[in-house]
C-alpha cells in the first residue's frame, strides 16, 4: 500500500479479477496455497483465516495506513465448492455458491468480482454469474468484470456484462476495458457505444482503465503472468502449476500445446487474449517482468523474442523453458498490446473510472506512478480534460460507485482523506526499466485526518479503515 499512497491514494478496493485472499477453507488450504501463491500473488502467508470477515479483522488489528475494502472474488467461492473443476457448476454447486457469496456480502463485501478469462472461472456458464449477480444486489453490492475476452472475442464479452447487469438487476463493472491485438484495435468504440446504450435503458454498467501509455514503446502494456499464455485445459488436465511445469519437461506435451496455440483449436480457448498475443503482438510484445528464477533474473525487461534470439532457440521453445524454469512461482510478464489511442478514449468517457490494479509482485510502472501520470497526461498537459475533472474521476467518481456518502469529496463532515500536489511539479519517475520509483510532486497525504505523507514522505502512521460494506454511509468522525 506504500506505492499507493504515495502516489496520493486514500482507499483502495481489492479483491478484483475474480480473486480475493479471503475466504479460503481450511480443508483445501493446500488447494488455496498453490493457487494463490504460485499463480497470482506470488506471498508467502500463513493462510490463518478462513471467512472473508475474518481476514477483514486480521488485517484491522495489523493496522493499515489507507483504508481498505474487499471484494469477494467468484474463484474463492468456486474453489471452496468445486476445488479446480474446470466445467460448468450444476445447479446444487450454484446453490453453495450463493451461500458461501451471501456469507462474504453480509462479512463487509462490496460485491463480486469475477475473472472469466483464467480456469477455473473462465467455465463458469453466463447463467451461474446472473444466479450470483442477484444475491450481489440483495446486498446494494456490484459486480466487477475481468471479461472472457480483452482480445477477438471482447464486444461478446461486453455484451455477456451487459446482460447479467441486466438481468440479475445489479451495477456491473467492467474492469480494465481495452482491445488487446492489432486487428481488434478501435474496438473499445463500439464497447463504450454498448455500455451507452445499455445505460439509457437502465444497466448500470461503468469501466474502469488503467490510463498508462505506452513510454518508449509502440503499445501500451497490460501486466499479467508469463504463463497466461498456456490454453486453460493445461493447467485442468495436470491438476495445477507445479504439475505443469514439470510436465513441460515433456517434448510431446510441448507440441501438444503448441500446437493448439498455432492452430487455435482449443475448443475452450477461442476467447483468450493470447491469440491475440501470438498472431497480432508476437513474440516481441511479451516482455518478462518479475521473477524469482536467479537465472531469469538477467533477462528482466526483455521480451520473449530477445531471449529467444540470445538462447538461440526458437520463441516458443523459449517460452516453453521460462515457465520451466519458474521454481514454481509464476514469473510476472507484461504484455505490450494495447492501442495507445483506444486507453484515450476510455481514459476520456465519461464512463470510465482509472485504476491502477497494483497486484503484488507485477511490476508495472503504474503501481508506482500511475495517478499522477494520469493527471499529468490528461488533466494537465495537453488539456483534454481539466485537472478537476482528472481529480472528479478519481475521487468523487469511485466513491459514488462504492455508495459512499461521507468521502470523495472534501466537504465538512467528510472523512478528511487529502492528497495536496503540487501541479507544476507533478511527475511519474516509474518506467518500465526503473518499475518501483515514486512520483514527485505528492506533497501531503492525509488518511481520515491524519498524516500518511508529509513533505512527500511516508510518516509510518497507520490511520487507515478497514471498510465494510455496511459501514460506508456511517457518519464520520474526525472529519474536515
Ligand atoms: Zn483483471
Amino acid at each position: 500500500m506504500e506505492s499507493s499512497v504515495l502516489q496520493g491514494i486514500t482507499t483502495e478496493l481489492g479483491g478484483q479479477c475474480g480473486q480475493s485472499i479471503a475466504p479460503t477453507d481450511r480443508q483445501e488450504s493446500a488447494l488455496f496455497q498453490e493457487f494463490y501463491r504460485n499463480h497470482w500473488f506470488g506471498l508467502d502467508l500463513d493462510w490463518r483465516w478462513v471467512t472473508f470477515g475474518d481476514y477483514l479483522n486480521r488485517l484491522e488489528q495489523a493496522g493499515t495506513s489507507i483504508n481498505f475494502g474487499m471484494q469477494v472474488g467468484h474463484q474463492n467461492l468456486r474453489l471452496i465448492s468445486m476445488g479446480y473443476a474446470c466445467r460448468a457448476a450444476s445447479q446444487d454447486e450454484i446453490n453453495r455458491l450463493k451461500r458461501d457469496l451471501a456469507v462474504a456480502l453480509d462479512e463487509g463485501a462490496f460485491g463480486m468480482s469475477c475473472g472469466l478469462q483464467w480456469a477455473p472461472g473462465f467455465f463458469s456458464a453466463t447463467e451461474e454469474i446472473i444466479q450470483l449477480g442477484k444475491i450481489v444486489a440483495q446486498f446494494d453490492g456490484f459486480l466487477a468484470f475481468h471479461m472472457r475476452s480483452e482480445g477477438d472475442k471482447v464486444l461478446e464479452a461486453v455484451a455477456e456484462v451487459i446482460e447479467i447487469g441486466e438481468k440479475a438487476g445489479v451495477p456491473v463493472q467492467i474492469s480494465h476495458l481495452k482491445a488487446a491485438g492489432k486487428r481488434n484495435f478501435g474496438k473499445v468504440n463500439r464497447a463504450l457505444e454498448m455500455v451507452q446504450a445499455a445505460r439509457s435503458r437502465g444497466v448500470d454498467v461503468l469501466v474502469d482503465i488503467q490510463p498508462y501509455g505506452p513510454l518508449d514503446r509502440t503499445y501500451a502494456a497490460e501486466n499479467m503472468w508469463m504463463r497466461s499464455c498456456i490454453p486453460p485445459w493445461a493447467l485442468a488436465e495436470t491438476g495445477g502449476y507445479h504439475n505443469f511445469q514439470q510436465k513441460l519437461a515433456d517434448p510431446t506435451f510441448r507440441a501438444r500445446l503448441r500446437h493448439d496455440v498455432e492452430q487455435k483449436i482449443s475448443p475452450l480457448w477461442q476467447s483468450s487474449i493470447v491469440d491475440c498475443m501470438f498472431e497480432n503482438v508476437g513474440w516481441e510484445g511479451l516482455v518478462l517482468g518479475t521473477t524469482s528464477c536467479d537465472a531469469l533474473k538477467p533477462h528482466v525487461g526483455e521480451s520473449v523474442a530477445e531471449i529467444a534470439q540470445l538462447w538461440g532457440k526458437d520463441p516458443f521453445d523459449a517460452y516453453f523453458d521460462l515457465l520451466q524454469m519458474e521454481n514454481g512461482v509464476a514469473s510476472g510478464a507484461l504484455f505490450f498490446m494495447m492501442d495507445p489511442p483506444d486507453v484515450r478514449t476510455v481514459v476520456e468517457s465519461p464512463y470510465a473510472i482509472p485504476e491502477i490494479d497494483p497486484a503484488p509482485r507485477h511490476n508495472h510502472p503504474r503501481k508506482h506512478g500511475g495517478f499522477v501520470r494520469y493527471l499529468v497526461d490528461y488533466g494537465a498537459k495537453d488539456g483534454a480534460m481539466t485537472l478537476e475533472e482528472a481529480v472528479r474521476k478519481i475521487t468523487a467518481f469511485p466513491a459514488a460507485r462504492l455508495g459512499f456518502t461521507d468521502r470523495g469529496s472534501i466537504v465538512a463532515g467528510h472523512w478528511a482523506d487529502i492528497c495536496v500536489l503540487d501541479a507544476d511539479a507533478l511527475a511519474d519517475r516509474a518506467n518500465f526499466v526503473d518499475t518501483a520509483v515514486s512520483p514527485a510532486g505528492v506533497v501531503h497525504v492525509l488518511v481520515n485526518g491524519q498524516f500518511v505523507v508529509q513533505n512527500g514522505e511516508h510518516t509510518g502512521a497507520k490511520p487507515g479503515k478497514v471498510l465494510r460494506k455496511q459501514d460506508v454511509s456511517l457518519s464520520a468522525s474526525g472529519a474536515t
